[in-house]
Formats: C-alpha cells, structure tokens, sequence
C-alpha cells in the first residue's frame, strides 16, 4: 500500500481513542468542563452503564452561542492562548480535544446559554458532523447529552465491560470529583435511580460520609501537613485529607485516592508510600482506605 495522508474523519476517530477509552471517560471529561466553567451544581445522568445515554447538567458559564459549533472542533479551547500558559494552567482541561472526541464517536446534543445571552442555542453533532442547530429558550449554563457511545467504532464497543463494570467505573469518577471540589454540588443518577449525591457545602468530610457512609468515615482520621520548613531547596508540597484507621482496610488498593492540584491521579509509588506508611499496623495483603490532596506549585519554574 502507498503512503497517504489519512482523511479526517479517520484522524478523528484515532485521536478519539486518546481521550474516550470507555463511558466514564466521558463522564470525566464533560464533568471536568463543568468544573472549568465554574459550574456549582453539577447533575450527571447515566444509562446502560453510560454507553446508551450520558448527560451532564451545569449551572457554569455557558458558551456563547456564536461558538457552540467550534466547540467541538479538535484545538478549540477557550483556556490557553499561548505556549507560555501552558506554565501555569488553572483549569483542569486545556487540549481541546475532548468534545472533538466525544463527538467523533457519539451521538451528542449540546444546548447551552452564556450569562450574558439572551437565547440559548442547541446543537447537535453525529460522528463528528454537525446535524442540527437551532437558537432555544435555556437556562444559563450547559446541558450536553451523548448518545450510542462508540455507535460509529464497533471495535470500542466489544472492548467494553458488562454495564455494571461501566457503572462501577462512572460512580468512581463521579465520587473523586466531588472529593476534589467539595464547594460543589454533584448529583449522579444511574438508570433512573440516584445513586449519589454531594450537596456542595464545601466540607470533604462530608463528601467522604456521602461516598462511604457514615461508619467507615468514623474510622478515617484527618490528615494535614504543610510545606517542610526545614527544606527549602524542596518546592513547598501539602498533603491534606483524610486517611483510615488500621481497623479500616481493605483487599486492594483501589480505594487510595490520590489528587494532585485537584486533579485525580493514579501514580504506584505515592501509593506505595501511602500502604509503606502503615509500615506493620495492617495485616499482610490489607491495604487502607485514604483520600488525599496533594497540593504544589503550578509553575515549571520557580
Ligand atoms: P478544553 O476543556 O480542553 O478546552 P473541550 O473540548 O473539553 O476542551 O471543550 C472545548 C471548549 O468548549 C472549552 O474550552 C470551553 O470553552 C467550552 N466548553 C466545553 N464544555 C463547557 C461547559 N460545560 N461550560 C462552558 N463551556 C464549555
Ligand atoms: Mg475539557
């Protein structure tokens, strides 16, 4: 076969496979653009483990109606202007490829309203086509709906995992958001049924009550330590959250959570040296439930 240039349609369909790798990856994307839009109440809506139907509700800022369509087009980003600012992100999204993504394998509908406008507009893309626009009635913030998940990408569709692995997955991002932004409201319904909610009064605490109930939480023990003094050749580093008492442990892994800057992460050695600093208080093969903020400076340079 000769060299060529791939068409577009194809580009867009592998570049979506970097960003939306199952459900919740989409749920982690339009729930971190609420986020970014300095949404307060954030509503997600699930079916069929997220693969049917997933939408997402905020009360952020909106998109101005004159830019709802380039939204979706790949680099198309309201925060970063130049390569400078990569220096100092503060928004969680920046690329400008996860609506592009989204769209590129789904069936999507965004209606949403800026503050400052008077009308709201929908529009609704297929596979990355824009099918459909129309000026509507909304409130002020952005309501996207994403349908048939990976309906145009049947390779994706096979790799998925029964609904209720996807569900298991979507309730995971739902809840370290919440952790991560606890001024915020969240509310997550899983075919048709809430299966949680955080009211946004701004406590971790009681976003933990909410994720675990209000008897693991008593086991849990607060945990603050601020920037070493005694280094200062080291950048300033908190660690702020919550950690279990050895009495509350668990078979894995999977319920050390880890943030940085507010963003999840997932990294094995700061896991490690959460499991290593129980040193011998937790039987062989136990693991603690810990849920901590890492906080440090933006900046490269400092
Ligand atoms: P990024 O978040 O990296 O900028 P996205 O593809 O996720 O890229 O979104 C593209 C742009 O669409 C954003 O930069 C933002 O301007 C706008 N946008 C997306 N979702 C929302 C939302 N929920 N509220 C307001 N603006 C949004
Ligand atoms: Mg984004």
């Amino acid at each position: 076969m000769s060299i060529h240039v791939l068409p577009e349609s194809v580009v867009a369909k592998i570049a979506a496979g970097e960003v939306i790798e199952r459900p919740a990856s989409v749920v982690k994307e339009l729930v971190e653009n609420a986020i970014d839009a300095g949404a307060t109440s954030v509503a997600i809506d699930a079916e069929g483990g997220g693969r049917r139907l997933i939408r997402v509700a905020d009360d952020g800022c909106g998109i101005p109606a004159a830019e709802a369509e380039l939204a979706f087009t790949r680099h198309a980003t309201s925060k970063l202007q130049t390569a400078d600012d990569l220096d100092a992100i503060g928004t969680l999204g920046f690329r400008g490829e996860a609506l592009a993504s989204i769209a590129a394998v789904s069936q999507v509908a965004l209606t949403t309203r800026a503050r400052d406008e008077a009308a709201g507009v929908t529009v609704r893309v297929h596979g990355g086509r824009v099918v459909g626009r129309n000026a509507v009635g909304a409130p002020a913030g952005t309501l996207i709906t994403v349908e048939n998940l990976f309906y145009n990408v049947p390779a994706r569709l096979k790799f998925l995992k029964k609904d209720s692995t996807e569900r298991r997955h979507i309730d995971t991002m739902v809840t370290r958001y919440a952790m991560a932004y606890p001024a915020t409201r969240f509310v997550l319904t899983q075919d048709g049924r809430e299966v949680f909610r955080a009211n946004g009064g701004g406590k971790l605490d009681d976003v933990l009550v909410a994720a675990y109930g209000v008897d693991d939480f008593r086991q849990m023990l607060p945990v603050d330590a601020p920037p070493r003094t005694d280094r200062p050749d080291l950048p300033p580093v908190r660690v702020a959250g919550f950690t279990a008492a050895p009495s509350l442990n668990r078979a894995n892994r999977a319920h050390i959570t880890l943030f940085v800057n507010g963003r999840p992460i997932q990294d094995a050695s700061l896991t490690y040296a959460v499991v290593q600093a129980y040193h011998t208080l937790l039987p062989s093969g136990r693991y603690p439930v810990a849920v901590l903020m890492i906080e440090m400076p933006r900046t490269r340079s400092m």
